[in-house]
């Protein structure tokens, strides 16, 4: 799966539209202390379903939207939107006809988030999915934030094998087996209660 551009509008420092192509090989981003260069990567994150404000540096995630600046009210919304090269196939059955896809993700005051997949409205599970079961996504250990490194030298084994479990591509298998059970609980609650009618008829 390939990142083949992104483009933000109003997140974070952002709040101008910004279009990022991103080609074959090795890109840097390089510029001066506070220019915004984590801002991308925690961009990158978020579009692909990132719910955890501390991992964008906020207290809430509305603080990923452009708070404003000495001669710029703040912004209302904030979007990113995400590329990918689908050559291989590996977008969900239904998004998976074209060699490009485009994920967007949109969050507006008072309203939360809303994600869309080549402009046909998504939940965000279904964003997190696409991502976990391809291996990457917004804690794929090929997103290495500042001070990941030593936190991972410190970490218990237990963290350890979260990591690797993002980068063999099952950690969407948990998140599958919870909604298995879920389902399950939910049969087994219905099935007592159609023995508990079938007992009052008896
Ligand atoms: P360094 O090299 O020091 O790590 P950096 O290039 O990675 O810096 P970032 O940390 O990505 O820079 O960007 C920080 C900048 O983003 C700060 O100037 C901060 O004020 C700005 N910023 C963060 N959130 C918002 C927001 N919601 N609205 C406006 N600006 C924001």
């Amino acid at each position: 799966m390939r990142f083949t551009r992104l483009r933000l509008n109003g997140f974070k420092s952002f709040v101008d539209p910004t279009d990022l192509l991103i080609a074959d090989g090795l890109t840097g981003v390089v510029g001066p202390n506070g220019c915004g260069k984590s801002n991308l990567l925690e961009a990158l994150r978020w579009v692909m379903g990132e719910n955890r404000p501390t991992a964008m540096r906020g207290g809430g995630m509305e603080d990923v939207i452009f708070a404003g600046a000495a001669t710029r009210p703040a912004r209302n919304f904030a979007e990113v939107c995400l590329t990918i090269d689908n050559s291989e196939r590996l977008a969900p059955s239904g998004f998976n006809d074209q060699d490009m896809v485009e994920i967007v993700r949109r969050i507006t005051r008072d309203a939360g988030s809303a994600y869309k997949f080549n402009t046909k409205d998504v939940r965000a599970r279904d964003v997190q999915m696409l991502f976990a079961d391809a291996s990457t996504g917004s804690q794929s250990p090929a997103l290495v934030r500042q001070g990941q490194i030593s936190e991972l030298i410190n970490a218990k084994p237990k963290s350890r094998r979260r990591i690797l479990e993002e980068a063999a591509g099952i950690s969407g298998l948990y998140q599958r087996r919870h909604e298995a059970e879920l389902k399950l609980n939910g049969a087994e609650q219905n099935l007592s209660r159609v023995d508990d009618v079938v007992e009052q008829l008896a």
